[in-house]
């Protein structure tokens, strides 16, 4: 007889799962959104937290048998407070999309405007793309970088803000490598009178630690994964550092004016999710742990350090990044100056088992399955402990195999190579 904990165990699945394991191992990777999380979130991820309903909030469940979940749940809330100085926190949302739709489902009506980052600058999707419901159910508007500089003018963003009138003004983005003016976005939102949600998905981890400006400050709403630079399981989340009474005028039943943190409560669950996944809740409890941590500033700081290292060889090899250096962790590379597109950077660079993407860049002249651009981050790869030279050998690398993208056995050998150094940087020994 078999139970549920005595299956024959599933080879097929499980071997490809080691074959993944291999791949992230054996190869460099300048992902921007990746990272490479610690043990003890694995565990909690995939641990019997995933057998729970647990509908509705820590204290306040559609379901009983809670108890432990509740106090799990609390923990990741609590500590991702600290980490943030916030004073409202919902751990809730299954990713970085589904925190932004129920901000907009707890802010705005259907066809209200919004105001985000350009997509083709270097946005994001959940910011008023077409294809998503932002874009869909909402009049989207955008502003952009300069062509000049790669730098966003906020005077050309105050003009914009005030001619669209938005409802929410979107601040943060997928590929910019700057630092964002939020005391400059404040005054423009207050000036039309939107409310300023700033989506740190990217930077989270860098910001958390004080290494670039403080969105909580001066932000009404602020979202983020969890996964990125945070370095914790696939996740979104939501915070406010104040909160406040709802600018609509939604009342509860005993007519006092609902707070925003209420409407953003509501708009995760039963808004726009059904049941929290517990498992990675408590996984992000053992990550926001983890972010606390003096190990975790160095692990930021390093991170900066590196991204400046790889920028400045880049540079050093002629390559064009996107205005012209990096303040967080990532940058974008308009590859035309080389002759090359983002399609044929990403294609060959796999081949030796460099892994980027290819992107848009600002005022791109070719279609976003073709590019003129490259991304590439080093939060993954100082996870495994890479220092500044080690960026300079990766720059290295992709010059070598930019430049013999014909090349095959080049590529090849290039590959080994690499192949072989990895194994200096052990990730799950
Ligand atoms: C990655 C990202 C998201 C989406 O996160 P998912 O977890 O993939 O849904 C949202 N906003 C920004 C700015 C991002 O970079």
């Amino acid at each position: 007889m078999t139970t549920a904990t005595t299956t024959t165990r599933d080879t097929k699945v499980f071997d490809l799962i080691a074959k993944e394991q291999h791949r992230q191992e054996s190869g460099i990777e300048l992902i921007a959104s990746e990272n490479f999380v610690s043990p003890q979130v694995m565990e909690a991820a995939g641990s019997v937290l995933t057998n729970k309903y647990a509908e509705g909030l820590p204290g306040k469940r559609y379901y009983g048998g809670c108890e432990v979940v509740d106090q799990i749940e609390q923990l990741a809330i609590d500590r991702i407070k600290e980490l943030f100085g916030a004073s409202w926190a919902n751990v809730q949302p299954h990713s970085g999309a589904q925190a932004n739709t129920a901000v907009f489902l707890a802010c705005l009506q259907p066809g209200d405007t919004i105001l985000g980052f350009d997509l083709s600058h270097g946005g994001h999707l959940t910011h008023g793309s077409p294809v998503n419901i932002s874009g869909k159910y909402f009049r989207p508007t955008f502003y952009g970088v300069e062509k000049e500089t790669g730098v966003i003018n906020y005077d050309v963003v105050e003009e914009t803000a005030k001619r669209e009138r938005p409802k929410l003004l979107i601040c943060g983005a997928s590929a910019y490598s700057r630092d964002w003016d939020y005391v400059r976005l404040r005054a423009i939102a207050d000036e039309v009178g939107a409310l300023l949600l700033a989506d740190i998905s990217h930077p989270a981890g860098l910001i958390a630690k004080g290494l670039l400006n403080d969105p909580l400050e001066h932000c009404h709403i602020v979202t983020t994964t969890t996964h990125k630079t945070l370095r914790g399981p696939r996740g979104g989340l939501i915070m406010m550092r104040n909160d406040f009474e709802n600018p609509f005028g939604i009342k509860t039943p005993k007519g006092d004016v609902r707070l925003m943190s209420s409407l953003l409560d509501s708009g995760v669950f039963p808004g726009t999710q059904g049941g929290p996944l517990e498992h990675v809740i408590a996984a992000k409890a053992v990550a926001f742990g983890e972010a606390l941590s003096d190990d975790f500033y160095d692990y930021a700081v390093q991170v900066k350090a590196n991204a400046q290292a790889m920028a400045k060889a880049f540079v050093d090899r002629g390559y064009q990044i996107i205005s012209g250096g990096t303040d967080n962790h990532l940058m974008l590379i308009d590859l035309r100056s080389k002759g090359l597109t983002g399609k044929l950077a990403e294609n060959t660079l796999i081949k030796a088992d460099i892994t980027i993407n290819k992107n848009m860049v600002p005022f791109d002249d070719k279609s976003p399955m073709v590019t003129s651009g490259m991304r590439v981050g080093t939060a993954a790869m100082t996870t495994r402990g890479m220092k500044e030279s080690d960026m300079e050998q990766i720059v290295v690398y992709i010059d070598r195999v930019l430049m013999n993208h014909d090349n095959e056995s080049e590529l090849a050998t290039v590959k080994e190579e690499i192949n072989e150094w990895m194994k200096a940087f052990p990730l799950y020994a």
